[in-house]
Order: C-alpha cells, then structure tokens, then sequence
C-alpha cells in the first residue's frame, strides 16, 4: 500500500527519471554484522550503485529482494541505505522478527561471497521535505533504515522529528543527534501513536511507513490535524500475520 494524491504524485513524476518497470540486479555480499535487531548487510552491485543511476535511487529507495527458501523464492521488500556510488556499495539493515519470514531467515545466514538476486522497480516516489520543513517521520523498525536514509538526505535546515513504534531500548539506525525522537512501545495501541504523532507542534509535512494496516488511519489522523493532504506520504511496510509479498516457484522446482 502506498499513497500520495494525484497533484504531488504528478509533480514527484516529472522529476523521476524515466526508467524500465522493473530492472533485474544481483547483490554480492561482502560483509554482515549484527546491529541490534538487525543484520546489517554491506553488498556490491555496480550495476545499480554508480555515478549514472545515483539520481533513480531517491532517498527510501528500495529493492524487491528475491529470497530463496524452500525451494521458493520469496519476493520482499528492502531499503537500501549508506549507498556509496562510487565503490559500488550499500547497506541493507535487515530486521529479525517473530516470527521469522524467508527474509529475516535469510539475513541470519547470509555470509560474504552470498549472491541474492534483487529487483528496482519503476516509479518509487519520495518527496523530499522542502528548506525549513517542519518535517515529521513516522515508523517502526522495519522502516528505521528508510527513515535514517531520508534524514541524511533532508536539507539541513529541517527541523525532523521521529516518532518509531519499538519497544523501549531498541537499537535502530535513526541518527538520535539529527532529530528529535519519540519512542511508542507497540503494546500502547494505535491510540497511543495517533497521540504522539498528533502532538508534535509545528509540522508541514509527514512520511509514515508502518505495519499495513496502521499508516491509513495515522495519516487520517495527521490530516484531520491540520496537515494539508498532499504533505503526508504513506506506506505499508509489513502485514501482521502474514507475509508481505509475492512467492514463486523456483525453475528447478517448478521442472520437477
Ligand atoms: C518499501 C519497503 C521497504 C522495506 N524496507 C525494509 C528494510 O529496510 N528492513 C526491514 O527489515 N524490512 C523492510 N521492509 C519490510 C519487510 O519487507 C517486511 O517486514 C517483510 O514482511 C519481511 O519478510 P519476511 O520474509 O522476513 O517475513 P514474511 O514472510 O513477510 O512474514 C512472516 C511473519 O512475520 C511477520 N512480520 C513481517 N515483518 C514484520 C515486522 N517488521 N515486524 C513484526 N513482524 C513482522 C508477518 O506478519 C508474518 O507473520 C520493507 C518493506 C517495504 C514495502
């Protein structure tokens, strides 16, 4: 799920790079390490990461990843971040979860020298905030890393405050220096974020990534706050109970 209105889809549109639907790319992995929740995996592609294509990967630019696991290969969504066009590298913090999906599997076993096959899709949207913004990023650790990629990103005139939905103590690559940050814990409700999101004085403009279900009414909330429409970007990053994205039969398993 992702939304924007008509007006800015067409005005971010025209300032995105015309390119085909869906390009195909291999990773190689070259590092990994545990950050907190999270394996955080350093890859290689100078396909995708180089001095030509650095303005198609806007800032919260993700990858469908295709996962293999059990003889399927599982299509999931990852931000890529720390992207250094020049070498060819990014990172991609992938988070574990209970319970675990073919994708946070996949990241506790992944070693260097590992290939996994990844997808950009066209028309990947971001609207950066404007000079002076109050801007305002909603999230949970799924989508930390978008987050923390788009505040490196923000003109440094932004005042950016951060509300994450996480439980209390919980690493994650959101820069604590670069904004102000409000921690929920997911026991407190939909209520309890509405309340912490809703609170938060002076904002223009809001990017919200949360589980499915919760980023429509949150965005419902920011607009019936006062936010105009078109400055609230939103997207479902995960489905509560089920899994997010498509699964494929393999050829060799698809032959047999
Ligand atoms: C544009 C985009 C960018 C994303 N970027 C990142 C990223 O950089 N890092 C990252 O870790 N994730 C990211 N996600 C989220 C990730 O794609 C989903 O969490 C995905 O479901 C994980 O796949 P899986 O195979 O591990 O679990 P699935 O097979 O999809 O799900 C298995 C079970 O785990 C549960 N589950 C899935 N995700 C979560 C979660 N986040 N928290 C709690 N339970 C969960 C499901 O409800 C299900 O019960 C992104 C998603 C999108 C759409």
């Amino acid at each position: 799920m992702t939304g924007t209105s008509a007006a800015a889809r067409s005005s971010r549109e025209s300032t995105t790079t015309r390119m085909p639907r869906v390009q195909d790319f291999t990773l190689q992995v070259c590092a990994t390490h545990e950050a907190g929740p999270y394996t955080r995996l350093r890859v290689r592609c100078p396909e995708l990461l180089n001095p030509r294509k650095s303005d198609e990967l806007l800032p919260t630019a993700w990858l469908r990843l295709l996962v293999p696991d059990g003889g399927r290969q599982h299509q999931r969504g990852y931000t890529l971040v720390e992207c250094d066009h020049g070498t060819g590298e990014a990172s991609i913090y992938m988070l574990h979860h209970d319970p675990a999906g073919p994708g946070s599997r996949w990241a506790r076993s992944a070693r260097p020298g590992d290939r996994i096959g990844a997808q950009l899709l066209a028309g990947q949207l971001y609207l950066q905030p404007p000079p002076d913004a109050g801007a305002l990023y909603v999230g949970d650790l799924a989508s930390a890393p978008a987050i923390a990629g788009a505040i490196a990103a923000a003109p440094a005139s932004c005042d950016i405050a951060v509300v994450l939905q996480a439980e209390p103590g919980s690493w994650s690559p959101v820069p604590h220096t670069a904004c102000t940050l409000t921690i929920v814990s997911p026991d407190a409700g939909e209520d309890a974020l509405i309340e912490a999101v809703t609170t938060i004085p002076g904002r223009d403009y809001a990017w919200l990534a949360l589980e499915a279900s919760a980023a429509q009414p949150l965005r419902a909330a920011l607009i019936a706050a006062g936010l105009p429409r078109d400055a609230v970007q939103y997207q479902g990053y995960w489905r509560r109970g089920t899994p997010m994205g498509r699964t494929v039969e393999t050829s060799a398993r698809a032959a047999a």
